[in-house]
């Protein structure tokens, strides 16, 4: 029998592990933390009855992958799909409101409503083929050219100083800034406008999704799929050097796949010098400082639809928020910095004991920032909710320094494998129509380090195995495999 080795049990890690098992490949996966599922995954706090993500909170790609709708991911586990996808608070409680229903949304923007569906319904209508549209798949002719069309107009259009004068109140400028600072680039800017649009579009197509449990849920029904076929999962390996990890023999037909940093093929004795060339110039980007916080009751937002908003981006108007990405991109942070949230508890009540609640917050920071930004988090959220700072009964500190210890492959404390450019939407980490194979022979990149990107949608990883079984000659349907 064949073998495959993961080294990596991310999303994208056992995307891939899923499919090689059901392809008949004896997988073994093995895994540095000792936590299975890499930015998938949660743990418990340090206070009894408390659950955090580790990494992602809000799914706003998840359902919509086609590597999840084959395995059936929907039906796999619980899945709460909110009536409101994000807000966006602003001071004097007002606020901007992105429904899941778009002219609801429309409605509570008012003078800006019609601006708001006219950037976004064209997009969230046609969402395959907006979706269609990204990463190296730009490499090729689109499957939906009018909607790939309108895509790009409309990154222009935010990509660009237009976008100062897109909307006429500050609670739609907000609003759509807040999407856009997703991706951790400067702002305005053409990456950030791709990455944000297509969020704020899968907010008013699917809407932002929250298994029930947390995000371990995801990574828990991969690893029953792939043991119930005959793969393992080894925590605690750090794979160091590719020179001695023993992953069998490439001319039987066995194979490697890195859900790693891609630096690690660096280190296998065969790379071609062009190839580490490329791989040592793919750069990382910013980091990430996270602050899971255990709360004495819910966040007191001003806003009263902002306490029922799962996602709440806390960072002010567009012109702070833009200011707070481009200080990242300069080498600092800004006062009053754009705060990612996400409040689980309320629409999840396994993740607190009865009525306390736990709220994930991240800012962006410099790569290698070992910034504690606790007290910058708490201040921000304490501008839009009065009263927060005596809720908090603990929190766990993740500075961006910190993070490569539960995850190498974060390295900065990058959380999106890689700086996240239009040049490297494109080279991720080669420029190639199938990055996911390396010129060594058996050896397989599978990680948010190639296309698609970052997300929770295990696509990198099902891309990874469908290049695998071309390369063995027996290419298998995705639905036949999950039938
Ligand atoms: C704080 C944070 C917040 C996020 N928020 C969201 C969100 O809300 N929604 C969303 O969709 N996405 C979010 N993301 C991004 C998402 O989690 C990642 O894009 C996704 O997990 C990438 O999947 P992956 O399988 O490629 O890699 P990862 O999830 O990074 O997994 C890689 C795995 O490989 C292991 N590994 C790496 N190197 C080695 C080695 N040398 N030896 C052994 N094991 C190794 C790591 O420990 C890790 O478990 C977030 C990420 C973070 C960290």
């Amino acid at each position: 029998m064949t073998r495959a080795t993961i080294i990596g049990s991310g999303p994208n890690g056992l995307a891939a592990a899923v499919t090689l098992a059901r392809a008949g490949y004896r997988v073994r996966v093995v895994e540095a933390a000792d936590v299975i599922g890499g930015g998938a995954s949660t743990i418990d706090a340090d206070v009894p009855g408390f659950r955090y993500d580790v990494g992602s909170s809000a799914h706003p790609a998840a359902l919509a992958s086609p590597f999840f709708q084959a395995f059936g991911l929907a039906e796999r586990i619980e899945w709460i799909r909110p009536e409101i996808s994000y807000a966006h608070p602003l001071d004097d409680g007002r606020a901007g409101i992105a429904w899941r229903d778009i002219d609801r949304t429309a409605e509570g923007l008012g003078a800006d409503g019609r601006a708001w569906v006219s950037r976004l319904r064209p997009l969230s209508r046609h969402i395959e083929g907006t979706v269609d549209f990204t990463g190296n798949q730009m490499l090729r002719i689109p499957r939906d050219p009018v909607t790939a069309v309108r895509y790009a107009l409309r990154m222009l259009d935010q990509g660009s100083g237009l976008a100062r004068r897109s909307f006429r109140t500050e609670e739609a400028a907000g609003l759509l800034s807040g999407v856009l600072a997703h991706a951790n680039t400067p702002l305005p800017s053409l990456a950030g406008a791709a990455a944000g649009l297509l969020l704020a579009a899968q907010g008013h197509a699917g809407g932002w999704m929250y298994p029930r449990g947390g995000a371990q849920r995801i990574t828990d029904a991969m690893v029953a799929d792939l043991e119930a076929n005959g793969g393992t999962v080894e925590t605690g390996v750090h794979v160091t050097d590719l020179a001695t990890f023993d992953w069998g023999d490439p001319r039987r037909g066995d194979v490697l796949l890195l859900n790693s940093s891609p630096r690690l093929a660096l280190t296998h004795p065969d790379i071609p010098a062009r190839y580490a060339r490329a791989i040592s110039d793919y750069r990382y980007g910013p980091g990430a400082a996270k602050v899971d916080f255990a709360l004495d009751g819910p966040v007191p937002w001003s806003h009263p639809l902002v306490a029922q908003s799962p996602t709440v981006h806390v960072g002010g108007t567009q012109a702070e928020v833009w200011a707070s990405e481009n200080a990242v991109a300069q080498g600092h942070v800004a006062d009053r910095p754009y705060v990612l949230a996400v409040q689980p508890s309320v629409l999840d009540d396994t993740r607190a004991p009865e009525g306390k609640a736990v709220l994930w917050t991240y800012i962006h920071v410099p790569a290698h920032s070992d910034l504690d930004p606790t007290e910058l988090i708490t201040r921000q959220i304490e501008r839009f909710a009065p009263g927060f700072r005596d809720r908090i009964i603990a929190r766990t500190v993740t500075p961006a320094t910190a993070r490569v210890a539960f995850n190498p492959s974060n390295i900065g404390g990058d959380i999106l494998g890689g700086a996240f450019t239009i040049g490297q939407a494109l080279r991720r980490p080669v420029l190639s129509t199938h990055p996911w194979r390396t010129p060594m022979r058996g050896v397989y990149l599978a990680s948010a380090s190639t296309p698609p990107g970052p997300g929770v949608n295990g696509m990198a990883g099902w891309h990874a195995a469908r290049t695998v079984l071309g390369d063995a000659g027996t290419p298998a349907g995705l639905q036949e495999l999950f039938r």
